[in-house]
């Protein structure tokens, strides 16, 4: 069991407004194939409204968790909704995820929104990897974008891939695709077939000093993460890609580095890398410290519940929609295993409750949605049965009782407000 929850990816994408976050979202899902066309946010065929049939379940989906599946990764991707106005929703989503991807945009850069989330993301010590996209756009400038997040910031981006090209097809040298620092490959991007077809050739002399001067920097950071890979170094030999991933994974965890990468989401250009970095270096619930509370029949007494499902039952609701067939209870389970038709304590409101149902969204799959028997520590889920639970409540194991942090807005008020 315990190597499934490696694989899990719980992660949400922030960003600034208009950075592309819908469109990041909306290729994601193309790629993995989820989806057999691409919604377009300016032609209002996202998935959210796509087709009226679904567009209770298309909400549904982007209002709180979907998973797909990407090479060997399992992807929880949450919203987390991209407004100021909605800075309480984003607190309460990166309460529950284990990493994030940050988008800002080529040619607006870091924004004074982007600042209000990077440091929400500081606050729950979310690691993260940064998106820079609109590449294509007049004016996209990789460089500045990236040379300001340090300052701006605080934090230490290290650039893992490197853009061919900036602007639209009519400028001189226009964006078409990414140099992979890692495995020094040019990374080539069909646009007519949206991203799918991605051709990996060598990289063109004219830009291997450039692509060697990033490696370096990149370099320069894993020797810091990584003895293995600085003895290596000191012995003048080549450091094998598995201990740069290993260690910019290490640095990214810890939060002393944040992984950088490009592309264009409009054209599908960069997502595909963009997926595998989340599997590289985002954590999985095993790389996240165990989730700490109290014995709600002794506050005084700490507890803690590892990320393993043999340790009793712990979980928190982190989003209820309703809906006409019983509330939708989204739930991120830290401990033990969660059964359909089974009983779970609400320690919150010292009830009990029955959980009937157990649903996942999957995005890969073809009936899109899946009801499961069962499901373990370190996933998302959603819940029907619960009645009596609230947003931030902790629901537990009747028996071996725990009581989680509550999450806490900046301002309740405005957060219900928005459910
Ligand atoms: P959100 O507010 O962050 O969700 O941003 P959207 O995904 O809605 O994108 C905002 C606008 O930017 C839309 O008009 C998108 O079509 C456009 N956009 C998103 N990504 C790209 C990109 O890579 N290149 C270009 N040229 N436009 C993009």
């Amino acid at each position: 069991m315990s190597s499934d929850i490696q694989k899990i990816r719980n992660i949400g994408i922030i960003a600034h407004i208009d950075a592309g976050k819908t469109t990041v979202t909306e290729r994601m899902l193309f790629l993995s194939g989820a989806k057999h066309r691409v919604g377009r946010v300016d032609h209002g065929t996202t998935d959210t409204d796509d087709d009226p049939e679904e567009q209770e379940r298309g909400i549904t989906i982007f209002s709180a968790c979907v998973k797909f599946d990407w090479k060997d990764n399992h992807i929880n991707l949450l919203d987390t909704p991209g407004h100021v106005d909605f800075t309480a929703e984003v607190e309460r989503c990166l309460r529950v995820l284990d990493g994030a991807v940050v988008v800002f945009s080529a040619r607006e850069g870091v924004e004074a929104q982007s600042e209000t989330v990077w440091r929400q993301a500081d606050r729950y010590n979310v690691p993260r990897i940064v998106f820079i996209n609109k590449m294509d756009r007049e004016g996209a400038d990789f460089e500045s974008v990236f040379n300001d997040i340090q300052p701006r910031l605080g934090g230490r981006p290290v650039a893992v891939e490197i853009p061919v090209g900036q602007g639209p097809a009519h400028v001189n040298n226009p964006f078409r695709g990414v140099i992979d620092l890692i495995d020094l490959k040019f990374l080539e991007f069909d646009p007519e077939t949206e991203g799918k077809q991605v051709k990996e050739t060598d990289i063109p002399d004219e830009l291997m000093d450039d692509a060697l001067l990033w490696r370096e920097q990149m370099l320069e950071a894993v020797y810091e993460l990584s003895e293995d890979a600085m003895a290596l170094a000191m012995e003048g030999e080549e450091v094998p890609r598995q201990v740069i991933i290993q260690a910019l994974r290490k640095g990214c965890i810890e939060q002393t580095i944040q992984p950088v990468l490009c592309g264009s989401a409009l054209h599908g250009i960069g997502v595909q890398p963009l997926m595998t970095a989340v599997g590289h270096f985002l954590p999985s619930p095993l790389d996240r410290p165990a989730v700490e509370g109290f014995d709600p029949k002794k506050e005084d007494k700490t507890l803690a519940r590892n990320p393993d499902p043999k340790e009793p039952f712990s979980a928190l609701v982190f989003k209820i929609l309703p809906a006409k067939t019983g509330d939708n209870y989204w739930i991120r389970i830290y401990s033990g295993v969660l059964k359909q038709n089974s009983r779970v304590y609400c320690p919150n409101r010292d009830k009990k409750e029955n959980v009937a149902q157990l649903w996942q969204i999957h995005a890969s799959k073809k009936d899109r949605d899946g009801q499961t028997e069962s499901l373990a520590a370190g996933d998302i889920c959603c819940v029907i049965g619960p009645r009596f639970a609230i947003t931030g409540d902790t629901l537990c194991d009747t028996k071996e009782m725990i009581e989680l942090p509550s999450i806490k807005f900046a301002d309740t008020v405005l957060s219900m407000a928005i459910e």
